[in-house]
């Protein structure tokens, strides 16, 4: 019985609360160049900068470039792009643009560089707090259910020291905080009243904007970051996560310390809760160190277009309950019994995936990198950072390259592959098909580990680089055996 590719991405987990959703270990990024790496930063930053409701928004970002052209940025989201986000993102390409050609901003003294880029600094974090307000507002409140009891315990323990270097370290963290904390309450209740005058939000923002560069720059860029790395170190501990001491704002971002109405869960990672309060710092800081970097400086110079992805949608027939006939019969995982004509999104990352492949066989190769404002979900990162470079490997001469990019959450969300049959032509072979096949295999595998009992549905295990050459290996020689098959059968015809 052949399982259609969908099908997988319909599936529940069966657990001791009830129904939940399946979550498979995460993964990390993928391997990539040093301009890859560079270009990541921006494009990731672009696409989290452009988040503006509190939850369910994600954006993808592509970026392409050639010396004394455009630069171009393709954007997309799961759903489409709303016109002021469009806007807003045109605002801060030319803000970047300003701060690269040296341009001063208004009445500010142009004599000092670092003057200069200071009001610009001050200006383009006032437009980026304004637009991720809501975004940054619910993770700073998503603290209030458990907050309390935690600090009162970190608290407790940091004073058993003798002389409490660290006690003294989280107080500074937490007074930090709790002006943050106040500042954003007062902004947020007076924002949509009328006595709060232009000018005076204005202000407000600009005063919130530097108090979190303050908390950024002391958790890490102080003389102090060591150590304030070592007390996160010490008050995460007993926080499973091998992603705790990562400076990546994306890999703390995830919400596995969330439960489903979003109030955090006893056990919160503080270094994670932090991150995602000085997010907007940190791609801030990304944003103008390449708006500046001599080697980069041509990158933001130029005039920036903006591509918006449309929305795409697309109807799938889904039989998930012939996945579960394939697993182990110890299998916690759920199907809905009948076949379902569903509907369903083309996720933002596959649109841009979509965009730059088109490209490229125009003749405009993009940076391989894919941005985004999250994780990948386990479909989006199995075809692009998965199944793709599989294929490109088992097909080296076409001109294309895998693309770089974040590692995934894990989540198993509705999903569906991309129509890729523009390909066809120019490289010769029915790409879809063969990602589709190389992907069902994938997700059959990943299932059937999940199933063996190997990690529970909070693990955060991950496969490392070796075990998927091992498994890549696998599936070749799969592949390799079904056209001997193949080969076999069509002799027996023959003959
Ligand atoms: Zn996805």
């Amino acid at each position: 019985m052949s399982v259609n590719l969908e099908s997988y991405f319909h599936l529940s987990c069966r657990t001791e609360y009830g129904l939940s959703q399946v979550v498979l270990p995460r993964r990390k990024c993928s391997d990539r160049t040093d301009v890859q790496d560079r270009i990541a930063e921006v494009a990731n930053a672009l696409a989290s900068v452009c988040v503006a409701q509190a939850s369910g928004e994600v954006y993808a970002v592509g970026i392409r470039f050639s010396p004394g052209d455009h630069l171009v940025i393709y954007l997309a989201e799961n759903r489409a792009v709303p016109l002021e986000t469009a806007a807003y993102l045109k605002d801060i390409l030319a803000q970047l643009r300003a701060i690269a050609k040296g341009q001063p901003v208004a009445k500010e003294s142009p004599i000092l560089d670092e003057a200069m880029t200071d009001a610009h600094a001050q200006k383009l974090g006032k437009t980026i707090l304004k637009h991720v307000f809501k975004k940054f507002y619910g993770s700073l409140t998503k603290r209030d259910t458990v907050w309390d009891t935690r600090i009162e315990e970190i608290l407790a323990t940091l004073s058993t020291d003798s002389n409490k270097p660290d006690l003294r370290i989280f107080e500074k963290i937490l007074s930090a905080l709790e002006t943050i904390y106040k500042m954003a309450q007062y902004y947020n209740e007076m924002k949509s009243t009328q006595h709060f005058e232009q000018t005076t939000s204005e202000d407000w923002l600009l005063r919130l904007y530097s108090r979190i560069h303050r908390l950024d720059t002391l958790i890490r860029r102080s003389q102090d970051k060591s150590q304030v790395a070592a007390v996160l170190m010490r008050i995460d501990q007993d926080v499973p996560n091998p992603y705790i001491s990562s400076e990546s704002v994306l890999e703390n971002g995830p919400d596995l310390d969330l439960d489903d109405n979003n109030a955090l869960r006893p056990a919160f990672s503080m270094t994670r809760f932090l991150y995602r309060i000085i997010a907007i710092s940190i791609h801030m800081q990304q944003l103008i160190s390449i708006a500046l970097s001599p080697r980069y400086k041509a990158f933001f110079k130029n005039d920036a277009k903006i591509q918006c992805c449309p929305e795409l949608i697309k109807f799938v027939n889904v039989k998930p309950q012939h996945v579960i006939s394939k697993l182990p019969k110890t299998t916690p995982i759920v199907a809905e019994k009948h076949t379902r004509r569903k509907e369903v999104w083309v996720h933002a990352e596959l649109k841009i995936f979509m965009a730059l492949l088109q490209e490229t066989f125009e003749g405009k190769p993009p940076y391989w990198v894919i941005g985004v404002s999250n994780l990948l979900c386990v479909g989006c990162h199995t075809l692009i950072g998965q199944a793709f470079p599989w294929v490109l490997r088992e097909h080296p001469h076409t001109v294309l390259s895998p693309f770089a990019i974040p590692g995934s959450h894990g989540k198993i969300y509705p999903w569906t592959a991309p129509d890729l049959s523009f390909a066809t032509g120019p490289i010769g072979f029915n790409m879809e098909e063969v990602i589709r096949h190389n992907m069902k295999q994938r997700m059959e595998h990943t299932l059937k580990e999940y199933v063996m009992g190997k990690p529970s549905s909070n693990s955060v295990v991950y496969m490392e680089h070796d075990v998927e050459e091992a498994y890549d290996c696998e599936l070749l020689g799969k592949f390799e055996a079904e056209m001997e098959s193949f080969k076999a059968q069509n002799s027996i015809l023959s003959v």
